[in-house]
């Protein structure tokens, strides 16, 4: 590995970027930066956000500036504003002993009379967003008739939201006696054509795979009938109690009505689209940067730009309809050495894309399988729980309030304690999913079926270790529910009895319990009835509910006598 001193950065800027902590160079600055320290040279690199390109470029760019020339003598044009500031203030980072340079951001929705001024008093590097750039051309307020060095960052962003005229216009008025070079996460038929027509014998550098999803990311995809997206993208939500993630939608439309409904339903989640002010946006974006916020429901093209780390999900809520879409997506999670997740929930129309997109990321999507509302009811409780043991307490500020709640709550004991404070915390799922249908996943035939953990073929639902599977013949339509299951088996057991998976059908209900207790809870159930009902119970068979598609058990009426003596182990 190379040192900055070993590619030839300067003294200065060296001393600026050491103190920033960066020790070495990232790949791709090893590659660009002494290429592009020499003149004449042009460089189509794909890097996606996070490699380090922002310094790959910079920091040759601020080199070979000549301070003394009050005149732009480079051009980064970038996507958005919020990109456009990010790089401007990098620059200015790296810039930071480099007497006199002056870097100024151009960018749309501020005032242009402060551009113009900071223009008329002399910057040597121009950052600038296309739109407000032309805009200042038409104008006459700049020229860049003095600019050696052009960039563009995120070309494969620009040229998705329609900048390429622009494009075509701001370079007509750069002499053709430059360097150029363009940065794009993909390689795209559009952007191999742009660099043949602006670019001269690039040298073409790829770090990373090109139009790889990055390594650290597991894409898993969800199909499900078209009214049941909304729904199953809340339990994926519920199931990661701690996720920080983009919901990425289709249209601007479809982004403010799941934020909307989100929103209403108590969840810490808010929408990021370009109907909304400049103002707006800012907020929501620091809001989401500094974790105010757990999910961002965001369109692709008003998130360009939102550099966040650490997100440990990305939620595709449907399919963009170009690869090179997905790959920025899911390249928002997994970075910086961590892991993250994409997902994929779709409808059956959209499995198509499925397959083209694993063709692009070389890697196969995982097939989801949905969390039934006891598997969420239970994470969340445990949630709860590990919140209460880890939460911070201010012994000195609570401390004049302790003797009169020591006081108001004398009368209850620690078991009773602790219920009502989990209860109060955890209500809220309990009540919402006591009684929900469970959601169908589809198959590649479409009909209904559990992906991964469900596969036909290979038979039914085992239960999980450790566990045995019960069948009852209670279902929704009995109204029955998770609740009425816990009071049965809390009334009717001397101990406890540890519950595993609950699946809730329609005219019948499976569930798991410890195995050493299935005797124990066989008995317990025996005699009982359920609103004038006798109810069984009785150890599942070798069947699985989606081998009933209507749940409707085959010969209604007859399952239980062939279940009965039928047991699996
Ligand atoms: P970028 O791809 O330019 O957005 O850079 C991604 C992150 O890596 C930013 O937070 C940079 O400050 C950081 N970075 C860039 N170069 C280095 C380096 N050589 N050493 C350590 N961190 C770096």
């Amino acid at each position: 590995m190379k040192t900055f001193e070993e590619l030839g950065v300067s003294a200065e800027i060296r001393r600026a970027i050491e103190e920033m902590g960066y020790a070495y160079p990232m790949p791709v600055q090893e590659e660009v930066i002494p290429y592009l320290l020499e003149d004449g040279h042009d460089v189509v690199a794909l890097a996606q956000t996070g490699t380090g390109k922002t310094a790959a470029f910079g920091l040759p760019l601020i080199q070979k500036t000549d301070v003394s020339q009050h005149c732009p003598q480079s051009l980064i044009l970038c996507p958005t504003r919020e990109l456009c500031l990010q790089i401007a203030g990098d620059l200015n980072d790296y810039s930071k002993y480099v007497d006199g340079l002056k870097v100024l951001p151009v960018y749309g929705g501020s005032s242009i009379e402060s551009q113009i001024r900071a223009l008329k008093a002399g910057v040597h590097i121009i950052v600038a967003t296309p739109g407000r750039l032309l805009d200042l051309m038409e104008r006459k307020t700049v020229s860049l008739a003095t600019v050696r060095n052009v960039v563009m960052d995120e070309a494969d962003e620009m040229l998705n939201m329609g900048f390429t005229e622009d494009i075509n216009a701001i370079l007509a008025g750069v002499p053709q006696e430059r360097n150029t070079l363009l940065f794009s996460a993909t390689m795209s038929d559009e952007i191999s054509r742009i660099s043949k027509n602006y670019l001269h014998d690039a040298k073409e550098i790829t770090i990373g795979r090109r139009n790889e999803g990055t390594a650290n990311v597991k894409h898993v995809v969800y199909v499900v009938h078209a009214k049941d997206k909304y729904e199953t993208l809340k339990r994926i939500v519920d199931f990661y109690p701690k996720i920080y993630g983009i919901i990425f939608c289709r249209t601007k439309k479809e982004t403010q009505e799941i934020a909307d409904r989100l929103m209403q339903e108590g969840y810490n989640a808010d929408s990021l689209h370009g109907d909304l002010s400049q103002a707006q946006r800012d907020l929501v974006m620091q809001k989401f940067r500094i974790r105010n916020l757990q999910l961002l429901v965001a369109t692709d093209v008003a998130a360009r730009g939102l550099d966040v780390d650490n997100l440990t999900h990305i939620i595709n809520y449907g399919l963009p309809d170009d690869t090179e879409s997905y790959t920025h997506r899911s390249g928002r999670t997994g970075r910086a050495g961590k892991t993250g997740t994409s997902i994929a929930i779709i409808n059956m129309k959209e499995r198509g894309k499925v397959r083209a997109i694993e063709k692009a990321i070389g890697k196969e999507f995982e097939k989801g399988e949905i969390p039934t509302a006891w598997q969420i009811c239970k994470k969340q409780l445990f949630k709860v729980i590990d919140d209460l043991e880890k939460v911070k307490v201010n012994e000195t500020e609570i401390s004049e309030f302790m003797p009169e709640i020591y006081r108001k709550l004398d009368w209850l004991d620690k078991e009773d304690l602790i219920k009502r404070m989990v209860s109060h915390e955890f209500n809220r799922f309990f009540e919402y999913y006591r009684d929900k249908e469970e959601i169908e996943t589809l198959t590649d035939s479409g009909k209904g079926g559990e992906g991964k953990s469900r596969d036909r073929k290979k038979g039914p639902r085992q239960a999980e270790e450790g566990y045995v599977r019960l069948h009852i013949n209670l279902g929704k339509i009995d109204h029955f529910g998770l609740r009425g299951l816990m009071e049965m088996l809390n009334d009717n057991t001397r101990r406890r009895v540890d519950v595993g998976r609950v699946d809730l059908m329609k005219k019948f209900s499976f569930f798991e319990v410890d195995e050493k207790e299935t005797e124990h809870v066989l008995k317990a159930f025996r005699g009982l009835t359920w609103n004038g009902r006798k109810v069984v119970v009785e150890i599942a068979q070798e069947e699985s509910p989606e081998e009933f598609p209507d749940d409707q058990p085959k010969g209604s009426g007859r399952r239980s006598r062939k279940r009965s003596g039928r047991r699996r182990r």
